[in-house]
């Protein structure tokens, strides 16, 4: 840190992305990214791009994806914005929506789970917007109930991460409905791994805003290509911010692909298809040995061994060359988050859980 840094982030602590870690081969469990590659469409895609265009700014509005997203959601090109990853809709809206500067006041501009994405808080502390937590359950479950009239903006990933539980889109529904004078946003990042998304809903409800992106399920978390869908008004208020502050921040290579992902629908469904059956094959993997595997509707699963520490196993699988994502924060320590890769890559986790099993002596309770 130097000198000139503004007080406002001084003790501010930087989000932390998974370890990119290159001292050996790993197998990457850790980040949630497709074990697949994009389609060949993209990838023909890529050898078809003028790269002699570079030259040209991208367009800003993003208008050629725009319109395809809309098709295929069957929304107006108005209810979308296209940005760079999703992480810059949560950006946008965590500026738009919050009022700034709020956060010695007791009232708190925003309320998401305790045990969700950690970069919602992340963005409270950078645009300086007071938030709170409310606790999911004790088996990590969000009760609808809690999120009811909050008289405040609303936070939640459907499915949650990094649990991996989802809400009932009627659930979700009774949210929006309760808390009409503010936004309810409403984090689809995992929503194609089999999940029913909220989209239409936006014909509804004005105050609805959904982020989804390209990262996951269609295998591009290097192309950083998100999007909102939302009310126009919502959505042009999103727009005023990106306009703003950084306008041409999808790139053109990443433009054109994305909309060849488009043309390419069945083959991602198809690799999702994969995703959740090799879910379902690691979680009765992973029960049978003893742990304890949250229901997932995403590209993750949630565990928990009732013996050996979270910190442990992360540890563990390290030294035998695979990386899964280990929280070190109250509630969920006793957890790792394991991304779901090919059938061969989890039957590699599967033998290095089983390895470290058998050379367990409990030292140590679990909390
Ligand atoms: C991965 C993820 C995102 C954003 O990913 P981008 O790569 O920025 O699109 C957003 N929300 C959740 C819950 C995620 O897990």
């Amino acid at each position: 840190m130097s000198r000139y840094i503004t007080d406002r982030y001084k003790d501010f602590k930087a989000y932390e992305a998974g370890e990119q870690l290159d001292d050996r081969e790993y197998i990457r469990l850790n980040t949630n990214e497709s074990p697949f590659p994009p389609s060949p469409k993209v990838i023909q895609a890529l050898k078809d791009f003028d790269a002699g265009g570079m030259r040209f700014y991208p367009d800003p509005f993003c208008t050629s994806l725009r319109r395809k997203i809309a098709g295929k959601y069957d929304v107006s090109p108005e209810n979308v914005l296209v940005t760079n990853g999703s992480d810059d809709v949560l950006d946008y809206a965590f500026m738009a929506f919050n009022p700034i500067g709020t956060a010695k006041e007791d009232r708190p501009t925003v309320v998401f789970p305790d045990i969700t994405y950690n970069f919602y808080e992340i963005l409270c502390g950078l645009h300086g917007v007071s938030f709170s937590t409310i606790p999911v359950g004790g088996d990590m479950t969000i009760d609808p109930e809690d999120f009811m009239d909050t008289g405040a903006n609303v936070v939640i990933p459907n499915p949650n991460a990094p649990t991996g539980i989802a809400l009932q889109l009627s659930d979700i529904e009774k949210i929006i409905r309760s808390n009409r004078d503010h936004v309810v946003l409403i984090d689809e990042a995992y929503i194609d791994f089999g999940w029913e998304s909220a989209v239409p809903l936006i014909k509804k409800y004005d105050n609805l805003l959904i982020s989804q992106t390209y990262s996951k399920s269609r295998s591009f978390a290097g192309g950083r290509v998100g999007f909102a869908i939302a009310d126009k008004g919502l959505i042009a208020d999103l727009l005023k911010i990106q306009q703003s502050e950084s306008p041409y921040n999808v790139n053109s290579i990443s433009l054109a692909l994305a909309e060849a992902a488009l043309d390419d629908e069945e083959y991602y469904a198809a690799n999702c298809r994969t995703i959740r059956e090799n879910r379902r094959y690691t979680r009765n993997a992973l029960m049978e040995m003893g742990f304890r595997v949250l229901p997932s509707s995403t590209n993750f699963v949630f565990a928990r061994h009732p013996d050996i520490r979270g910190a442990d196993i992360y540890e563990e699988l390290k030294k035998r060359g695979i990386l899964v994502r280990h929280f070190d924060r109250d509630r969920i320590r006793a957890y790792n988050r394991i991304s779901i890769g090919t059938k061969e890559q989890m039957d590699r986790l599967i033998e290095a859980l089983a390895d470290i099993i058998k050379e367990y002596e409990p030292k140590t309770e679990n909390e």
